[in-house]
């Protein structure tokens, strides 16, 4: 048997990346990670999931200080400042915290970290540096970045027309923002600059914002970010973006053609997706060729075409989520290791962590309804207790199940802590639950989660609080 410096070697070290070096590791192989970038913990750590949620949450306090919406608690305050450069420091200080984590994770599971961009030269080995570096297997795990919108040119330095990264720096708060595309980055990266003061006004090409989640859900949110101050101008699409000194001007017109219309905006923020992360991976030295979406197919295992070589991640087809990228890490490691590691595509929550939050497991009614016969329980939160006490009562529980089985196939909820909420619901169905186990399971009074049990005892018609 040929000789190989490693057992495993991981290209990428985001949350699909560093996840499986660490289970390989802990699984007694020889594992190194190729990371180009200065830190560890991929997009989701450094410029994704982190730094929006430090944001989020430190926006959505200074919202509710400055509003006056504590007021109503009996919780008066005097003159409430922004002091963003404070806000920005400690977002930073966040993902300083965790990128250093995962460097520690990799010492203490003795994890070789190859600090740059790693280039195939066969299907056993890369290029790292200049140096030849050879593995038994190696996983792609190279994630994905921005999609470039055509004829809109990004500069983050400038801060002007930015993507997700810039609109997590602005210098100064934007007196006008304009987001080109409805749906997670433009919402919630939407939501911290208007919490901040600035006007915002969302452009979105299709005829609802966040594609893929349910139809009632897109609507009622649609409804919300208006009453919040989103201007959302739907079935529109961006022609171009020019910018003279610190200004932008926007053309748009109707997605279907017609009448041309600019908007004048401080900065603008191109997210109208991502891309799967493969130019300069040099995959024509090994023969991987990408699907039509510019995608690496793999087998149910993580497996490519090409012996040796697994993929894992946003760089696969399916979600591009931080969770769905560990769970396909963990479970491609153990397959290296002659271990059985799935991931259930069919039970992969995805939460939008706006305020309210919005949440969503399994199919939406639209596709379950194509699957054949449903049968819905819905649940508003204006009757959840706890909602109630906190006076929090945006929002609603959506259960699907199927008519026949009552197995249920599909949740969706809009509710301040959605995003904690799901967790029943995923682990509920991972388990193949009905409407009726989760009706007849005791929850905790008085939580959020009340609803959910609220809605699945809908879905038999017999719901006690409304
Ligand atoms: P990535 O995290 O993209 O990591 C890939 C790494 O590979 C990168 O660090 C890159 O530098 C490195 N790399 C690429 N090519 C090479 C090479 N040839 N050699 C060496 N290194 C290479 N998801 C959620 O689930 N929840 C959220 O709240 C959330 N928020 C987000 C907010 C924003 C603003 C963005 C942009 C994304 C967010 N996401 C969120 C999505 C999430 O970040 C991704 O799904 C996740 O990071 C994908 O993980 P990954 O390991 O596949 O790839
Ligand atoms: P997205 O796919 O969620 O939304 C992009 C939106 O842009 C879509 O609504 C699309 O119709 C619209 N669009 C496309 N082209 C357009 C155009 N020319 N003009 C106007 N609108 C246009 O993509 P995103 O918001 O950029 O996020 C990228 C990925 O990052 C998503 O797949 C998401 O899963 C992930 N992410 C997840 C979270 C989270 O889990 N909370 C947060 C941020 C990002």
């Amino acid at each position: 048997m040929a000789d190989y410096d490693y057992d495993v070697l991981v290209i990428g070290s985001g949350p699909g990346g560093y996840v499986a070096a660490i289970r390989a590791a802990q699984l007694g192989l020889k594992t190194a990670c190729a990371e180009s970038r200065e830190t560890l913990g991929g997009t989701c750590l450094n410029v994704g999931c982190i730094p929006s949620k430090a944001l989020l949450n430190a926006s959505e306090l200074f919202h509710e200080a400055k509003s006056g919406a504590l007021a109503k608690h009996g919780v008066k305050l005097g003159n409430v400042e922004l002091d963003l450069p404070t806000m920005l420091a400690d977002k930073d200080k966040a993902v300083t915290g965790l990128t250093g984590g995962i460097e520690y994770l990799f010492k203490k599971n003795k994890i070789d970290w190859l600090k740059a961009h790693a280039t195939f030269k066969d299907a056993h080995t890369v290029e790292v540096a200049g140096k030849s570096v050879t593995a038994k297997n190696i996983i792609i795990a190279t994630g994905s970045s921005v999609t470039p919108l055509p004829g809109v040119a990004v500069d983050n330095d400038k801060g002007i027309v930015v993507d997700s990264t810039g609109a997590l720096s602005f210098k100064k708060v934007p007196g006008h923002l304009v987001v080109i595309g409805g749906g997670v980055i433009g919402l919630e990266l939407g939501s911290v600059w208007q919490r901040l003061g600035a006007k915002v006004t969302v452009v979105e090409f299709l005829d609802q914002i966040l594609p893929g989640m349910d139809g009632e859900v897109r609507k009622e949110a649609a409804k919300l970010f208006a009453k919040q101050g989103f201007e959302i101008k739907t079935s529109t699409k961006v022609t171009g973006v020019s910018v003279k000194g610190k200004k932008a001007t926007v053309t748009v017109e109707p997605a279907a053609g017609g009448a041309v219309e600019t908007i004048e905006a401080d900065a603008v923020l191109v997210a109208i997706g991502r891309r799967p992360n493969t130019e300069g991976l040099g995959l024509d030295k090994i023969g991987l060729e990408l699907n039509k979406r510019g995608q690496i197919e793999t087998d149910h295992e993580f497996a490519t075409k090409v012996p040796g070589i697994w993929a894992v991640g946003d760089v696969i087809p399916g979600p591009m989520l931080a969770h769905k990228s560990e769970d396909e890490g963990i479970a491609v490691a153990e397959n290296i290791a002659g271990l059985t590691g799935l991931v259930n595509h069919d039970v992969i929550p995805s939460v939008v962590y706006t305020h309210p939050e919005i949440a969503g497991v399994g199919l939406t009614e639209e596709q379950a309804k194509e699957r054949g016969e449903v049968k819905i329980g819905k649940f508003p939160m204006l009757a959840n207790s706890r909602a109630k006490a906190i006076a929090e009562t945006e929002g609603f529980v959506k259960i699907i199940a199927d008519a026949a089985s009552d197995k249920v196939l599909g949740v969706w909820i809009i509710a301040a802590p959605a995003g904690t909420m799901i967790a029943q619901a995923a682990q509920a169905m991972e388990f193949g639950a009905t409407s009726e186990d989760i009706a007849y399971t005791c929850h905790a009074h008085p939580t959020h989660n009340e609803a959910v049990k609220e809605a699945a005892m809908a879905v038999q018609g017999k719901p006690i609080h409304i």
